[in-house]
């Protein structure tokens, strides 16, 4: 059976036991890393997810990125963390000015295999 105070399992010696002997009494309850962050660093986590996905099928269009990140709630402070964390590449395509974008690309893309 199970010990009522450390919920370890033992073999109790009369029918009255319900805690085992010696009992080291409860465990202890984990105690969060002082420095962590889980709120940030989550945010982060899944927006290195979501640029990997959105990149993942080639080069994307620096708005079209930004728009989608708004949509899947994910802040520009977040998304360029990622694309640091990920050492995603701005681009310059097409030509100058309004005839040009910004395209971001993974940088296993671009090495001229394609
Ligand atoms: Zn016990």
């Amino acid at each position: 059976m199970k010990c009522a105070k450390c919920g370890r399992e033992f073999v109790p010696w009369r029918p009255s036991d319900t805690t085992c002997w010696p009992c080291p009494g409860p465990p202890p309850v984990p105690e969060l890393p002082p420095r962590a962050e889980p709120a940030s660093l989550g945010q982060r986590e899944r927006a290195i997810v979501w640029l990997t996905a959105q990149l993942t099928d080639g080069p994307l269009e620096a708005n079209e990125v930004e728009r989608r990140a708004k949509a899947a709630n994910i802040s520009l402070t977040t998304l360029k963390r990622a694309k640091k964390a990920l050492d995603v590449r701005s681009v310059r395509v097409g030509g100058l000015g309004n005839c040009g974008v910004w395209v971001w690309q993974l940088p296993s893309e671009g090495n001229g295999a394609r």
